[in-house]
């Protein structure tokens, strides 16, 4: 673990004996005698952990949990609270503080490094993901994420029918979430039937854990699954336990049998951290697909279109059938603007990609180049079947005038396609460079070998003209 953790206790010995058991695991270890010279050291430079010590001379370690938790900036430092007397309620005292864990110092250092790890995991993938957010945002588009949630959803993978109607009935007295229960036997052989929950409750029998840990990491293993959180309820102490299911991929433990105050404390900070992360997540696609659509008109822009065309090509030398690259240009559209305004023009351009849209199959790709320029493939049979594709769009083009409600004008438009196919070149490359390396190096050029050539034909197809498809003379 390359991270930094930070000690607070004022009794050097103390501190002494933790940073014995954290050395070898964490880069960097520093001390702090104080909370004052803690929270100086904290806004100086954020660790990756903090360990309060049980004995410090200017404030009690759970006020000082509650102070570093208030401050927004730390609000996702993991804290863990040291040195208690190991009792549950120095366990439920520092959850209700903030705090992600407590112990005393008789736990075993790989328990602690395990619990650790998994603290430090969690708090990876948030800050991998803060960083993707960050580039992946375009400015503007943070406002579109205020969604509601709805009630978080536990399922208790109970060890069988009567446990999970108990714990059931006791977590629901503690919590807002939708609950429900079913023997971890029975979960692992209907789980691809289940609506993912937000949290998974496992209880593990010590004596028999196999079952209870296949069960996490199929959890873990799946893409339904994978982001729910999961806590582990051990029937007892038990080291080995406690470590297999945090490396397992348990985000926290309940290391003395069910407690239902305890784990709704403990479900409470893993589905906020979840239902964050989900939601950082969704921020991250949501960007990634901004970043590659064009905003007007709602289909891919260029930067998407080019690196697709380039597989297109590629595949198509490994499988039969071929497919057509079409160039559409809308004609005369200057003039549109010249004559009814800016706007205008930009209605017009999405009503007419929404008309091309709607007249291809799903599978097909239409993306916006640029200005009033269109690119579409479609997987054909032979020219004849792209000819009529590209027609039907000049006709569903033409059929009727743009409408502009608002100020009751009829714009008619056309549109000029003209026509590659990709076996043309896709050929001719083939034979010429007979091996797969050259050939993928080759299909780079295919695609704008092929745009080229759509282009010749489109230039073919205004000089006639206007409003109609013209082919590259190879496919005619
Ligand atoms: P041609 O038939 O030869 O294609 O004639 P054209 O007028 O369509 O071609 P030209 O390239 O001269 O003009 C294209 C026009 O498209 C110019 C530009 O103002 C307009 N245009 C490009 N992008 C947009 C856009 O996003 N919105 C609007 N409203 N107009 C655009
Ligand atoms: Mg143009
Ligand atoms: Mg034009």
């Amino acid at each position: 673990m390359a991270a930094r953790v930070l000690i607070v206790d004022s009794i050097s010995a103390n501190r002494i004996l933790l940073k014995v058991k954290l050395t070898g695991a964490f880069a960097h270890v520093e001390q702090s005698a104080s909370a004052g010279e803690a929270l100086d050291l904290l806004h100086a430079e954020t660790p990756d952990l903090l360990v309060l010590g049980g004995d410090l001379v200017d404030m009690s370690a759970l006020k000082l949990c509650k102070l570093v938790k208030e401050d927004p900036a730390f609000a996702h430092l993991p804290i863990l609270i040291a040195n208690t007397e190991g009792t549950r309620t120095d366990r439920i005292e520092a959850l209700r503080a903030g705090a992600d864990d407590a112990f005393d110092m008789s736990v075993s250092t790989d328990a602690l490094l395990a619990r650790i790890r998994s603290i430090i995991r969690a708090r990876s993938s948030y800050e991998e993901l803060r960083l993707r957010e960050q580039t992946s945002q375009i400015p503007g588009l943070a406002e579109s994420f205020a969604g509601f949630d709805g009630p978080a959803q536990v399922l208790l993978a109970s060890w069988n029918a009567a446990e999970g109607l108990l714990w059931s009935a006791q977590l629901q007295h503690e919590v807002p979430y939708g609950v429900r229960h079913q023997p971890v036997a029975q979960i692992m052989q209907n789980m691809s039937l289940f609506a993912p929950p937000d949290a998974i409750v496992i209880s593990l029998r010590t004596a028999t854990p196999d079952e209870s840990l296949r069960l996490l990491a199929e959890v873990r293993a799946r893409a339904a699954t994978r982001q729910a959180a999961v806590l582990v309820v051990l029937d007892a102490e038990d080291d080995a336990a406690r470590i297999n299911a945090l490396d397992l991929g348990a985000n926290d433990v309940l290391i003395d049998g069910f407690d239902a105050e305890e784990a709704s404390l403990r479900l409470a900070a893993m589905i906020a951290r979840k239902r964050l992360t989900d939601r950082l997540r969704k921020r991250v696609e949501d960007g990634l697909t901004a970043a590659v659509t064009d905003p007007l008109t709602g289909l891919f822009n260029r930067r998407y279109a080019m690196p697709h065309l380039n597989k297109l090509a590629q595949r198509a030398h490994t499988q039969r059938g071929d497919f057509a690259v079409m160039l559409a240009d809308l004609d005369h559209f200057k003039d549109v603007n010249d004559r009814f305004g800016h706007a205008a023009g930009d209605i017009v351009l999405a009503e007419i990609a929404r008309r091309m849209r709607r007249c291809l199959s799903q599978a097909d790709l239409i993306a916006r180049m640029g200005g009033e320029e269109f690119m579409i493939v479609v997987p054909v049979e032979d020219v004849a079947a792209a000819e009529q594709i590209a027609q039907r769009l000049c006709d569903v083009v033409r059929s009727e005038p743009v409408y502009l409600r608002g100020r009751d004008i009829q714009i008619p438009v056309t549109v000029s396609i003209g026509v590659a196919l990709g076996s043309d070149l896709i050929k001719a490359s083939s034979d010429a460079a007979p091996t797969s390396h050259l050939r993928v190096a080759a299909n780079d050029g295919i695609a704008s070998a092929l745009i080229d050539r759509a282009d010749q034909a489109l230039y073919g197809a205004k000089a006639e003209g206007r409003d109609k498809v013209t082919l590259s003379c190879p496919a005619a």
